[in-house]
Parts: C-alpha cells; sequence; structure tokens
C-alpha cells in the first residue's frame, strides 16, 4: 500500500471519527474570517445547519447576548495574539433556547508564523452547567440555614454577630446612632417546669415572631441571641426611636397575651429589656457596648422585670 491511499485511508477514518463524537469540530479561515468547516452535529445541538455557519458575525450572533461582548472581544484578542484559548458561553438555539458551550480553540499558523486559521471544538457543557448551579443554590440555602435559627426561623447568633460587626463600622464611619434592645424572658425556667420543654420551645417561636412584627427599618434585625434571649438591632435609630420600638416590643406581648399561671406580671409570659444606643467613636469599643445593655438587662431583672431599663447617654 502507499503511502498516499494510506492518508486518504486515514483522513475517512478522521472525518467518521470527527463527525461522530459529541464534541463539533469547526475551522475558520483568518483571511476571510469564513467558516471552512462545521461538523454536521451542530444542528442536532443547536438547530442551525451546517451551511448556515458562514462568517464569524453568524458565530457572535449566535451567543447569549449577554455573553457575546466578553466572549467575542475575548476570542478576537486571543486570536489576534496567536494564543490558543477556551471560552464558555450560551448559544442560542434556533428554536429561541440556549445551550452551554465551552468552546476550545487552537491557532493555526503558517511556516512563516502568521495566522492561517482557527480550528477548535465546541462541547455541550449544559450538564455541567446545571451541576454547577444546583451546586450554587444549595451553597446558597446552606448559608442561609446556617445564619438561621433552627427553632424560631429568625436570624441566630452567628448572623447578628456578624451584623452588629458591620452596622458598627457603618455608624462609625457615617457618624449615625446604633441602637441595641437586650431581651430575656422572665421566669421562664418556671415556664418550662409547668409546662413542658416543647411548649417552651413553641413559646419562643411566638416571642421571636411577635418581635419581628415591632421593627420596619430594612437593616432593622431581630435575632436569637441565646437560649432565652433576644436582640433587636436598630441601625441608625436614636434613644428615641429605640425607646418607641422597646415599647412597642413590650406592647406586642401583652395583646400576644400568652399565659403563665406562675408569673406575677398578670399570669402572662413577659420580658426584661436592656437597650441603649451609641454614635461610636474611633475609641469605642463594640462589645463594650453590648456589655453595657447587658448591665441594663440586668437592672431590668433586679428592679421586677416586664420593663425596659436604658443606658444612660453620657451628656
Ligand atoms: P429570669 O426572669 O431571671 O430571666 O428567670 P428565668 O427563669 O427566665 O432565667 P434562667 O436563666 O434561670 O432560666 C432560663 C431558662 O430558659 C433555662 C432554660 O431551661 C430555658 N431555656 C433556654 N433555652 C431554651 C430553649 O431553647 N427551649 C426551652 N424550652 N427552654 C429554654
Ligand atoms: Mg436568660
Ligand atoms: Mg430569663
Amino acid at each position: 500500500m502507499t503511502d498516499v491511499s494510506e492518508l486518504v485511508h486515514d483522513s475517512a477514518v478522521y472525518r467518521t471519527l470527527l463527525e461522530s463524537t459529541k464534541a463539533i469540530p469547526w475551522k475558520i479561515d483568518w483571511a476571510t474570517m469564513k467558516f471552512a468547516y462545521i461538523g454536521p452535529q451542530i444542528e442536532a445541538l443547536l438547530g442551525w445547519s451546517p451551511e448556515s455557519w458562514v462568517s464569524v458575525e453568524d458565530w457572535a450572533m449566535r451567543i447569549h447576548h449577554e455573553d457575546r461582548e466578553n466572549v467575542v472581544n475575548y476570542c478576537v484578542a486571543q486570536s489576534q495574539s496567536g494564543i490558543d484559548h477556551e471560552a464558555d458561553y450560551r448559544a442560542r438555539t434556533k428554536d429561541n433556547g440556549y445551550v452551554w458551550i465551552r468552546d476550545v480553540v487552537h491557532v493555526v499558523r503558517n511556516e512563516k508564523g502568521e495566522v492561517e486559521a482557527l480550528v477548535g471544538f465546541m462541547f455541550d457543557i449544559s450538564e455541567r452547567k446545571k451541576t454547577e448551579e444546583k451546586l450554587l443554590s444549595l451553597q446558597k440555602e446552606l448559608e442561609a440555614l446556617s445564619f438561621k435559627d433552627g427553632l424560631t426561623g429568625i436570624a441566630n447568633r452567628r448572623r447578628f454577630d456578624s451584623s452588629y460587626k458591620q452596622e458598627w463600622e457603618h455608624a462609625r464611619s457615617e457618624g449615625k446612632p446604633l441602637s441595641i434592645l437586650l431581651f430575656d424572658v422572665d421566669y421562664f425556667k418556671q415556664y418550662n417546669d409547668l409546662y413542658g420543654h416543647i411548649q417552651g420551645d413553641n413559646c419562643l417561636v411566638d416571642i421571636a415572631q411577635t418581635l419581628s412584627l415591632a421593627v420596619v427599618g430594612p437593616r432593622d434585625l431581630v435575632a436569637r441571641y441565646g437560649g432565652e434571649e433576644f436582640v433587636v438591632m436598630l441601625p441608625e435609630a436614636d434613644e428615641e426611636v429605640a425607646r418607641n420600638i422597646a415599647d412597642r416590643c413590650q406592647r406586642l406581648l401583652q395583646k400576644r397575651s400568652i399565659v403563665h399561671a406562675l408569673s406575677p406580671h398578670g399570669q402572662r409570659v413577659t420580658v426584661s429589656i436592656g437597650a441603649g444606643t451609641v454614635v461610636p467613636d474611633e475609641k469605642a469599643d463594640p462589645s463594650d457596648f453590648i456589655k453595657a445593655v447587658d448591665r441594663q438587662l440586668y437592672v431590668a431583672k433586679s428592679n421586677g422585670r416586664h420593663r425596659t431599663e436604658y443606658v444612660q447617654q453620657e451628656a
């Protein structure tokens, strides 16, 4: 057998291989910017017949408009510099759908080193993209879950700590006030003893929902601070606003009227609140402020519970 017939034989093999693989081969002539070849599989994937792929404009126009500019600019720049490259993009299908494609491009040069053609493979990566998107949404879900208190569904301590740090920085840099209300349920041990732990849990859910109704600001945060302790953070709220919200929390809980036979306050579940407002300066420490608010919570307890005590503002 001669070399030539072997070559002919080989090129038929190559062609069969190229046209039966899932990757779609193509070639663009650099001088004319026209397609010299595109695998017939393209029609099954995108619906556009091989003959309809005439020039690079056809390729560009069949890229999702949100991906088009970046992908075209990138591929043109890489090709002009003679660099092999790849790009992921959404290709438009003939029936107005999209398929995620990875285009892997090799730059072919002549003996003088000039760019002669681009050859490449288009891979259907929609399954991979679907998996990636699923993973991303699971990750987001997980993040949301880990910022959420499992029992009450409101923000958890982790979320509060992270938001508090941010809001503190914000208040400091803007010279704005930041108010905090710390809640502790009164006589809750007795509530558990009398009604059982499960009803105790339900009571905490009720309280969480009630407190959530008391705030309105877009950055206001109601979080579970500990076992039967809650915190309300009010960015940009001065003392007057903080007092109003604390009163509203007390009123809404009164209205909710959760029975607690052993409570001296109308035989209803009540809370004590420590409250404070700060305009943080450079020297102020965020954990010192929380401690000061917590001390007022303790004062509210020793003054008989079911009340709110405020951190005294320095004159
Ligand atoms: P005080 O008025 O001084 O706050 O009295 P108290 O009984 O509420 O305070 P104490 O700190 O002695 O008890 C808090 C109780 O809250 C103890 C604990 O069993 C209960 N508790 C904490 N977390 C949970 C929870 O997730 N579910 C239930 N059911 N109870 C909880
Ligand atoms: Mg407590
Ligand atoms: Mg308590």
